[in-house]
């Protein structure tokens, strides 16, 4: 057994869990796990598939690894890249493909053709115009620093609802669903009975509330996850974590990850048509408890909660049925309003740590993010504030919750002219 077969073993066992080895560690084991097909477990996965014409890629690997991303494709074998095809267009899966192409142009053979779901050109065009905010997001989200990239590889061939791509005998079947992305794809190559996810499966609950950026699409989600059941692949190659093997195993986690959403989708609609608001349903909408368990499933990288408030914005709105919440005082004159009230600063500051000690972190967050509005210069409440985020932090199992944490905690750490906690894991 190979090193990749084994891995997906132990975590379908439950012997590695994903919050021992996150799905998104880029490990660099690579297997061919069925004819011709070699599977990359990177950053975000990839896929390269030997045909009579050439090799065609699932993804590409992101901006920030691309020299290695070649020198891999190249340990399999020399054949010009006939295809690459975009499973969306996130940076980590898209956008190594620059480097293939300057290869091809150094090696003098014919460019590569690049194949994407319809609007991945108007994914590109976004990033463009918000660089800036999302070189910020993903310096949060990843806990570090982001470089965001400018040079995007459009497909030169765009496809709606499916079309398949031919490379000598070989055919992949590329179908569009919405789901992590409006430009979604999963491609079944069915000739070797793999399919490829890309996003939809991420070994992880689905990346489908992401709180920093733009809307998903859970319920279409579910329902694409039921079309690929209807495939009968016999290997799932998902678009972080490991590769799933047998029919048994890959109809299991597309059937129960379309339910964990599907569910979702259900509760909060049916409070949503109930009158509740989205703060009511953030509270009491939960997974169903067998699948929150299954080790696919796990909540390290986003949450079902983030989930449910991407369904209420995608389906209701941003209003939150608090009238107040319409047209809002600045909070910070809020705040001032509050700590006046407290009897000052230090008040709010002394209740926050009572809380704090009491283990109320949530409580404890809004009296002292209270104090830094009204008071933005206090350093008692500043290093008050980094003690109770770096807390949370560290008590985040989600990459998205401790992100967001731990930025606060080092705002105001810098802020308090603290030394920053070093206990902070990368994701
Ligand atoms: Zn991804």
């Amino acid at each position: 057994m190979g090193i990749i077969k084994e891995q997906s073993e132990k975590f379908w066992n439950g012997e590695i869990t994903v919050a021992q080895q996150h799905p998104l560690v880029p490990t660099g084991e690579y297997e061919e796990v069925a004819a011709g097909v070699m599977f990359y477990r990177w950053f975000a996965n990839f896929v390269a598939v030997k045909t009579e014409e050439g090799i065609v890629l699932v993804d590409t690997g992101a901006h920030f690894n691309r020299a290695e991303t070649v020198a891999m494709v190249r340990r399999f074998g020399p054949e010009r890249i006939n295809t690459a095809i975009y499973t969306h267009g996130h940076v980590d899966h898209a956008l190594g493909m620059a480097a293939f192409i300057a290869e091809g142009q150094k090696n003098k053979v014919a460019r590569a053709r690049v194949v994407g779901h319809r609007a991945v050109a108007a994914r590109f065009d976004r990033y463009k115009r918000t660089a800036g905010y999302n070189e910020l997001v993903n310096a949060r989200q990843f806990s570090g620093p982001a470089s965001w990239p400018t040079d995007y590889v459009y497909p030169d061939t765009y496809f709606d609802d499916r079309f398949t791509v031919s490379a000598g005998s070989v055919k992949f079947e590329c179908h569009h669903g919405r789901g992590e992305t409006d430009d979604a794809a999963w491609v079944y190559i069915p000739q070797r009975k793999v399919l490829c996810t890309g996003d939809f499966i991420i070994w992880a609950s689905p990346n489908a509330g992401n709180p920093q950026k733009a809307t998903r699409y859970a319920r279409d989600w579910a329902e694409a996850l039921r079309a690929m059941v209807k495939v009968g692949a016999e290997v799932l190659l998902p678009g972080h974590g490991v590769p799933v093997f047998g029919a048994l195993r890959v109809r299991q986690v597309l059937v129960d990850t379309a339910e964990y959403l599907q569910s979702l989708y259900d509760q909060t609609a049916a409070l949503m048509n109930a009158g509740k608001p989205i703060e009511e349903i953030v509270q009491s909408v939960e997974p169903p408890a067998k699948l929150a368990e299954k080790p696919y499933l796990q909540a390290v990288y986003d949450e079902p909660q983030f989930i449910v408030r991407n369904i209420w914005r995608l389906e209701a709105g941003w209003y939150d049925g608090v009238p107040s919440h319409l047209k809002p005082a600045p909070m910070a004159e809020q705040a001032r309003q509050i700590a006046e009230m407290a009897g000052g600063v230090g008040n709010l500051v002394e209740r926050a740590n009572s809380k704090f000690v009491a283990g109320d972190l949530a409580m404890a967050s809004h009296l002292i993010d209270w104090a830094v509005m009204a008071a933005p210069e206090d350093q008692a409440a500043h290093a008050a504030r980094m003690s109770i985020y770096a807390a949370r932090a560290a008590q985040s199992r989600s990459t998205m919750s401790h992100g967001i944490f731990r930025a606060a905690a080092l705002e105001s750490a810098e802020k308090a002219g603290l030394a920053a906690p070093e206990d902070f894991r990368k994701m």
